[in-house]
């Protein structure tokens, strides 16, 4: 029997389950479906994100860094002696956050009367998706379908997983002792984050990155202070170096071969990740009749809108252009529901906040100074040292700046971009102003509570017209 629905959303990541709940509030019926499996075997919703994603990473970054931390409270007057690490419990707290998240992904879809499906989505044509669960096929039919299948992580050949000693982002997330030599291949968000847990459970991390330029999509000024500190921090930044072969040896080491500067050197470790980047999963997803295309790299080609090729196919999440981050397809599936309703809103993909969760975190909305610069546009910009600012240097977490920057001749906040303590907490101060258009005068005026970390936007707004109270003014630069 075939099942009708307004609209049908395959995957139920955030991109697919933020469309779903919010079609079914708007008033139409729905249906999720996804085919996302837990080490067990058993369905889990939430997608990458909750799964292997953004909450058991941050689950393991704030516990290593606590742990961290503690080894160092001697320097704040706590004398803390025989502190020491249980990692199958750290991975129990971690699994355990995971499970609240993922189980409340079922009750929400419940709750907002979206049936929620178990299998493996296929769009036969605009309107027909095909069900697929152990063999049981089921056909829905559906005026509006949204592609939210997400990405999986890029293989190369020069590094094959095992699941052993060779692993993932995934693999990485559960080590059940801590290697006592870790390499890591990529230094982009999540090769740095999964380096920053390791490092802090005490292995002696490489990171091998084929490119020259660290961060090369942060503000430079921020990704030469961070690349210092993550040094300080014991992590071995190799630029330049690019991974070209990787072997198990008999004694059940990871062999990696590399070459800098157009020689060849080897690293010798116990595990390996492999962190070089994430592809969208479209593979069997749709057949050719349904006019749905791909994009020249691959990912589903969408307009503005989110719309596909096909008449009433959206695609939304890792699997379309943009920034693959969890909030953007958030946002892309509630556009696509409001527009299928007849509403009218727009994602604002100048305003996406990125976020690296080291520690320091880095965070950043809007542009660089040297992609303006590039640009050829003219501007102002205010920085101020954390190492400045009271409630930091309170907390004994003082490392770090935070920049604004602006228009030099209409004032309007172009980019601001943090390397600090709680950086992901204050760059949506950045996101609100450049919502709202507000010019670097309008944050500069505006009161914040004393003392606390947000200070320092408040002063480095303050910087751009050379007006900042606690830090001497520096001529401002153009
Ligand atoms: P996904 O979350 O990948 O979900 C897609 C779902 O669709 C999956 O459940 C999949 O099984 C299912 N599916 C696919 N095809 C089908 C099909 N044909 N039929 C049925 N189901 C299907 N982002 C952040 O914003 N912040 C972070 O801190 C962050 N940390 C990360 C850390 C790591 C280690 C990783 C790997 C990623 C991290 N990300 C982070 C990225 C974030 O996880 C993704 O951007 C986000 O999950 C994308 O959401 P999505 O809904 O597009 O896809
Ligand atoms: P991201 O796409 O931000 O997750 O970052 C992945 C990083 O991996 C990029 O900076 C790539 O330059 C890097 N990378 C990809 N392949 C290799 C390789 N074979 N050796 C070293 N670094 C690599």
């Amino acid at each position: 029997m075939t099942k009708t629905f307004d609209i049908v959303v395959i995957g139920a990541g955030p991109a697919g389950y933020s469309a779903a709940i919010r079609a079914a509030q708007l008033g139409m019926s729905v249906a999720c479906i996804d085919n996302n499996l837990d080490s067990e075997g058993n369905p889990t919703l939430g997608g990458t994100c909750l799964n292997v994603g953004c909450i058991p990473s941050k689950a393991l970054l704030d516990v290593s860094h606590k742990f961290h931390e503690s080894q160092h409270y001697g320097d704040i007057g706590i004398e803390a002696t025989d502190l020491s690490l249980n990692l199958a419990a750290v991975m129990k707290h971690k699994d355990s956050v995971v499970n609240q998240l993922t189980s409340g992904i079922g009750l929400l879809l419940q709750g907002n009367k979206v049936e929620a499906i178990e299998g493996t989505g296929y769009l036969a044509s605009e309107n027909v998706v095909v069900t697929d669960r152990s063999g049981n096929t089921e056909e829905l039919n559906a005026e509006h379908i949204i592609l939210a299948p997400g990405s999986i992580p890029i293989q190369i050949p020069s590094a094959v997983v095992d699941e052993e000693n060779i692993v993932d982002s995934t693999g990485a997330l559960k080590f059940s002792e801590v290697p006592k030599r870790l390499g890591v291949i990529g230094a982009g968000i999540i090769g740095l984050e999964l380096g920053s847990v390791w490092n802090r459970f005490g292995s002696d991390v490489v990171i091998l990155e084929a490119l020259d330029d660290f961060l090369p999509m942060a503000d430079a000024r921020i990704a030469r202070d961070a690349k210092r500190q993550f040094t300080n921090q014991g992590m071995d930044i190799r630029l330049g170096s690019l991974v070209t072969d990787s072997k198990v040896n008999d004694q059940g080491e990871v062999v990696v071969t590399f070459t800098q500067k157009e020689e060849e050197h080897q690293l010798v470790c116990d595990k390996l990740i492999v962190a070089v980047g994430r592809a969208p999963n479209t593979d069997k997803l749709f057949s050719p009749e349904s006019l749905v295309q791909l994009d020249e790299r691959g990912f589903i080609f969408v307009n503005e809108f989110c719309e596909t090729d096909a008449v009433g196919v959206y695609a939304v999440g890792d699997a379309v252009r943009g920034p693959m981050l969890a909030h953007k397809g958030m946002e892309e599936g509630v556009m696509v529901a409001e527009r299928i309703a007849g509403n009218k809103p727009l994602v604002n993909y100048d305003c996406v906040p990125s976020v690296i969760y080291t520690h320091p975190e880095i965070a950043w909305v809007g542009e660089s100074e040297q992609s303006l610069k590039g640009d050829g546009i003219e501007i102002r910009s205010g920085t101020f040292l954390f190492s400045a600012n009271g409630r930091a240097l309170a907390a004994n977490d003082a490392t770090g700046i935070v920049k604004v920057i602006a228009d030099a001749e209409s004032d309007s906040i172009l980019g601001m971009h943090v390397f600090g303590p709680s950086a992901s907490e204050l760059v949506a101060q950045g996101v609100i102003a450049m919502e709202m258009g507000s010019t670097a005068e309008d944050l500069a005026l505006t009161m914040f509570a004393h003392p606390t970390l947000s200070e320092a936007v408040h002063e480095a707004a303050l910087g751009v017209a050379g007006n900042a109270i606690h830090t001497l003014n520096r001529p401002s630069r153009k």
